[in-house]
């Protein structure tokens, strides 16, 4: 018999892309395979590894093979300031595009550092950003999976564009139109579309070669579970070819309190104030508010939003992340005349609403039972977390793939009402004032307050997505099952490579 020194644990390497979005889910995702017996090591910057230390620290605790390895990031090469790479909420234009310059470089100290590595790791798991990675893997004979932390239905949706491109035979941005080819029928507007889809910029170049790494892939993990997207997930597999593993919800890896509060930066709000405020509430009475993040949202629509939430007379919890105004050279101004006068006063005083200036611990919040709403920017992970957490949504998408996003939410899985904003705006730009605060009182009253059936529905059909959830992460659910058909696989082909087959 083999002796366990032939063969030590499996052994996969994480490598997630610098920002919020792209990381805090490649954090959950490692952690997420080592509780199932792998050596995970997570590749990333010293900045970002203070930022995740406590949970992996607690994870070593309990015994399982997880660590950090760091490469250092050149900033300061790209005139950035040192340790930028991730206050999660970072970015305006400029920056973003610096920081994606920084993060290629990176190339090389991957490189040498997986070289180094004996025995050569089983696989690494690479953001979808880092399409670049293959020419490193390919070199080593190292299996490259591809991890971008969205569900199948946005991919499935660029890939339809991209094939029968239908936008281009629209004769105005508001005039809606079917994407092609897809399971269900689904409708979208040319003002709804990334520039990058609607012309070929730097950014389509980019785009391409982020597609191209995945078709040449050995497979693609995705932080969603079948259940969810059954047809999109077989979509993907059978007509887009991709081998997949759905893996999710990898938010659920977080079971305890402190392990959904120190998830990211330091959250701006204790556990014990938030969750005692919560519970003061009544069950799902509560509106949570979080745009993600990165900064979307301009002073002037915050405003609008403000007066919404008076006028509608619902609880909520309204995190306010970093309110960019790239007009203003004093952001101390800007920072004071962002909310209607009075405004915090009154809520604080009615107890009728909670801000949180900077970050929260949005999974502590969502699974709260008194959180009876939650409207979000559409970013693929806030989705996947309000599904988790059962709450039926309001949709704001301004960028990225956010408007696809809305489309599954609205057509698909139907758990939301949309706000109604039709505008896709670069991420490097501030979206304009779109929505009146007339608006978001009524959309809020809708869900919130109605007792018509289409909502009374949304509720019952959220509760049941949250079920399946969490059966799919459970032992024997389909999640579980496929991190261990992943982790099998892994092994049968080490065997291979030793010649014991
Ligand atoms: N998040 C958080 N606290 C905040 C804001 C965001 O924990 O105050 C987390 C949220 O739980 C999610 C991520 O940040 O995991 C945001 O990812 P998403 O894909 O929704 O949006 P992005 O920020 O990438 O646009």
């Amino acid at each position: 018999m083999d002796s366990q020194a032939d063969h030590p644990k499996l052994e996969i390497f994480f490598f997630p892309y610098i920002l919020g979005g792209h990381l805090i889910p490649m954090i959950d995702l490692a952690r997420l395979f080592s509780s199932h017996g792998v050596k995970a090591t997570i590749v990333t910057t010293p900045h970002n590894v203070l930022l995740f230390q406590n949970p992996i620290l607690r994870d070593q605790q309990l015994g399982h093979a997880i660590s950090f390895v760091t490469l250092n990031f050149p900033a300061e090469e790209f005139g950035l300031p040192n340790g930028c790479e991730n206050e999660l909420t970072t970015t305006n234009g400029d920056m973003f595009t610096k920081l994606f310059m920084a993060a290629m470089k990176l190339q090389d100290p991957l490189r040498k550092l997986l070289s180094e590595t004996k025995p050569k790791p089983d696989c690494l798991v690479s953001d979808r950003l880092y399409p670049w990675t293959a020419n490193v893997t390919d070199g080593l004979g190292i299996p490259r999976i591809v991890f971008d932390g969205s569900g199948c239905f946005s991919h499935c949706v660029e890939e339809s564009l991209r094939v029968y491109a239908p936008h281009e035979r629209v004769v105005s941005e508001t005039e809606a139109f079917v994407v092609p080819g897809l399971p269900n029928k689904i409708e979208l507007k040319r003002s709804m579309l990334p520039d990058y889809v609607k012309s070929q910029n730097v950014f389509s170049h980019f785009l391409n070669e982020a597609l191209e790494g995945e078709i040449n892939s050995d497979g693609v993990v995705v932080n969603s579970f079948y259940e969810l997207e059954q047809a999109y997930a077989d979509f993907f597999q059978k007509e887009m070819k991709r081998k997949t593993w759905h893996v999710g919800p990898v938010s659920l890896n977080n079971r305890s309190i402190i392990d959904k509060v120190e998830r990211g930066i330091k959250t701006s709000i204790d556990e014990y104030s938030c969750l005692s405020w919560l519970d003061s509430r009544e069950p799902n009475s509560v509106l949570y508010i979080s745009f993600g993040s990165m900064p979307r949202i301009t002073s002037a629509q915050l405003l609008e939003i403000a007066h919404g939430l008076e006028a509608s007379d619902h609880p909520f919890i309204w995190v306010i992340g970093r309110i960019l105004d790239y007009s203003s050279k004093d952001k101390q101004q800007v920072e004071m005349a962002l909310l209607p006068v009075g405004f915090e006063e009154r809520i604080s005083k009615s107890q009728r609403g909670l801000i949180i200036r900077g970050w929260a611990p949005q999974l502590l919040i969502l699974e709260h039972p008194a959180v009876g709403g939650y409207m979000n920017h559409c970013g693929w992970n806030s989705i996947i977390e309000g599904v988790t957490a059962g709450v039926p949504m309001i949709t704001w998408p301004f960028s990225s793939e956010q408007f696809y996003n809305e489309r599954f939410i609205l057509n698909i899985i139907k758990v939301g009402v949309s706000m109604g904003n039709e505008h896709w705006v670069p991420l490097k730009e501030l979206p304009r004032v779109t929505i009146k605060s007339d608006k978001v009182a009524s959309v809020v009253n809708r869900l919130m307050g109605s007792e018509e059936t289409e909502v009374v529905q949304m509720r019952k059909t959220a509760a049941e997505f949250r079920d399946k959830a969490m059966q799919a992460f459970q032992e024997g659910g389909s999640s579980y099952n496929n991190v261990d058909a992943f982790i099998q696989e892994l092994k049968s082909r080490r065997k291979v490579q030793n010649g014991h087959l």
